[in-house]
């Protein structure tokens, strides 16, 4: 609750200020409910999610086994809910709920123990509490797969909770429609989903494929900054992104409405020119570097017709036919990546993609942004570095100049530079990165204050003492040169 009252504080003094800066936070938000994922059981403490350190292993509760701590302080903190669920887990042992079947659950304890009243501030007049969470259940109640998914829940949810522990079907639809749609995924500081949870105040952002705000996590903890300036606030025109943009408009638009029941209008969603940049290849006159638009409905013998820029008219009418051929390829191979990426994967299809591709090309920037993570988890420092600066531009092109996900491409280059002592290109990288990492993140984000501040600190001292070295070795050459010559 301690929490709760300091985030409070915290809002109404950001809050009330009209004018915001690019990197201002927005809002603080704690978790109504959230769970670490079954995927990452035990690798981060469920109450405070921070990782777990390699030299110290978490705790287990004694009663339940299944729940890990990293101090006696997370146990006592997880306590309010967590007696309900330990004797559940003990009484259902072996069997442990799924994370969603987990998450209703806590929900439902939550309700019962006071949470139905509990409110989420917002701004000094407006504030949240679970129940004005949209819910959306008539589109749920349409929704044959979510249907199943809850009839699957159910069953789960009687034995661990008790038939009669369960709310009735309808606040059940509508406990479980507020948790499908207002969901975040919660990141560590290296991007990888670690949880799921549910914040009352931070699920007011309406989305846009062309964002102004961003949310990161630091634990558990949910802060959103703004990307952009604002002479004076406007709440309704603040918008996060619900999905990864780097996806053609049709995709987009259906992946929004599968999951969160609307569709998106958002300028990046009416601009056909912008869908034209992901199905493109190379002008013939290689001079050129503007994008030839392949539609890919358009039959074989289509021409593909003058470039827009230079003029210049391809009339090698088996492009068309190869471009199609290469572009389901690679859309097989994505399907194959869904799970994990493969470096030589990665390389096959980059090299089947060749010139023809262009740098803009969707299929392009998937794999070389694929390849490049790939790489770097294989430990093959100069495929990373060729593929992840090759992406750059590519990468700008569909988040934004500014979007920290070109920042934590930029921090994982100079992260290799640094490694491989290409130490000057290591300071270019990182302070590229710091720039736009200190606006989503912010200096006090454990990405900024622990891993990417020390690594420019190091990266700089250690270009200063090769430089200072270089000089000495070069006038110490200048001496001996001299004396032998004199
Ligand atoms: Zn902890
Ligand atoms: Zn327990
Ligand atoms: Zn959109
Ligand atoms: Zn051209």
């Amino acid at each position: 609750m301690r929490e709760h009252y300091r985030y409070r504080y915290q809002a109404r003094e950001v809050l009330t200020r009209q004018k915001v800066a690019k990197g201002d936070v927005l809002l603080s938000s704690l978790p109504f409910v959230y769970l670490v994922n079954a995927s990452s059981k035990g690798l981060y403490c469920d109450h405070c999610l921070k990782k777990n350190s390699t030299h110290q292993n978490l705790q287990r509760c004694s009663g339940c086994k299944v729940e890990c701590y990293c101090s006696k302080e997370c146990q006592r903190g997880s306590w309010d809910i967590h007696r309900f669920e330990c004797k559940n887990l003990q009484r259902i042992y072996p069997l442990i709920p799924p994370d969603t079947a987990k998450l209703i659950a806590k929900v439902i304890l939550r309700l019962k123990t006071g949470g139905d009243q509990f409110e989420e501030r917002i701004t000094e007049k407006r504030s949240r509490k679970f129940k004005d969470l949209m819910n959306h259940y008539t589109d749920l109640k349409d929704d044959v797969k979510r249907q199943e998914h809850l009839t699957s829940l159910v069953v789960v949810l009687r034995k661990y909770l008790g038939t009669n522990n369960l709310p009735n079907e309808v606040e059940l639809q509508g406990i479980f429609g507020r948790v499908c749609v207002n969901s975040f995924s919660i990141t560590d500081t290296d991007m990888n989903t670690v949880g799921t949870g549910v914040y009352l105040a931070a699920s007011i952002f309406d989305h846009s494929c062309e964002p102004n705000a961003y949310v990161t996590f630091d634990g558990k903890h949910l802060l959103c900054r703004s990307l952009v300036d604002w002479p004076s606030l406007d709440w309704n025109k603040v918008r996060i992104s619900y999905i990864d943009v780097m996806n053609t408009t049709t995709d987009r638009l259906e992946e929004l409405h599968n999951r969160y029941y609307f569709w998106c209008d958002c300028s990046a969603c009416h601009n056909p020119e912008r869908d034209k940049f992901m199905s493109s290849i190379n002008c013939g006159n290689t001079a050129c570097t503007a994008p030839i638009f392949i539609d890919e409905n358009d039959d074989d013998d289509t021409p593909i017709g003058a470039c827009s820029a230079c003029g210049f008219n391809d009339l090698s009418l088996d492009k068309r036919t190869k471009y199609c051929k290469i572009a389901n390829y690679c859309r097989e191979q994505l399907e194959v990546m869904k799970e994990k990426y493969y470096l030589d994967l990665c390389q096959r299809v980059i090299e089947k993609q060749g010139d023809l591709f262009h740098k803009l090309n969707i299929l392009r920037v998937r794999f070389l942004d694929a390849g490049f993570e790939a790489a770097i988890a294989l430990h093959n420092w100069d495929i990373a570095i060729q593929y992840g600066t090759q992406n750059i531009e590519g990468l700008k092109f569909y988040y934004g100049e500014d979007h920290p996900n070109i920042g934590l491409v930029l921090l994982k280059l100079g992260k290799i530079c640094s490694h491989i002592y290409r130490l000057q290109d290591a300071v270019h990288y990182l302070a590229q990165a710091e720039k736009i990492l200190l606006i989503s993140h912010g200096k006090s984000h454990p990405l900024y204050k622990e891993e990417l501040k020390p690594l420019i600190e190091q990266a700089n001292e250690e270009l200063k003492i090769f430089t200072h070295r270089k000089k000495w070795t070069n006038s110490n050459f200048a001496v001996n040169f001299r004396t032998t010559c004199g």
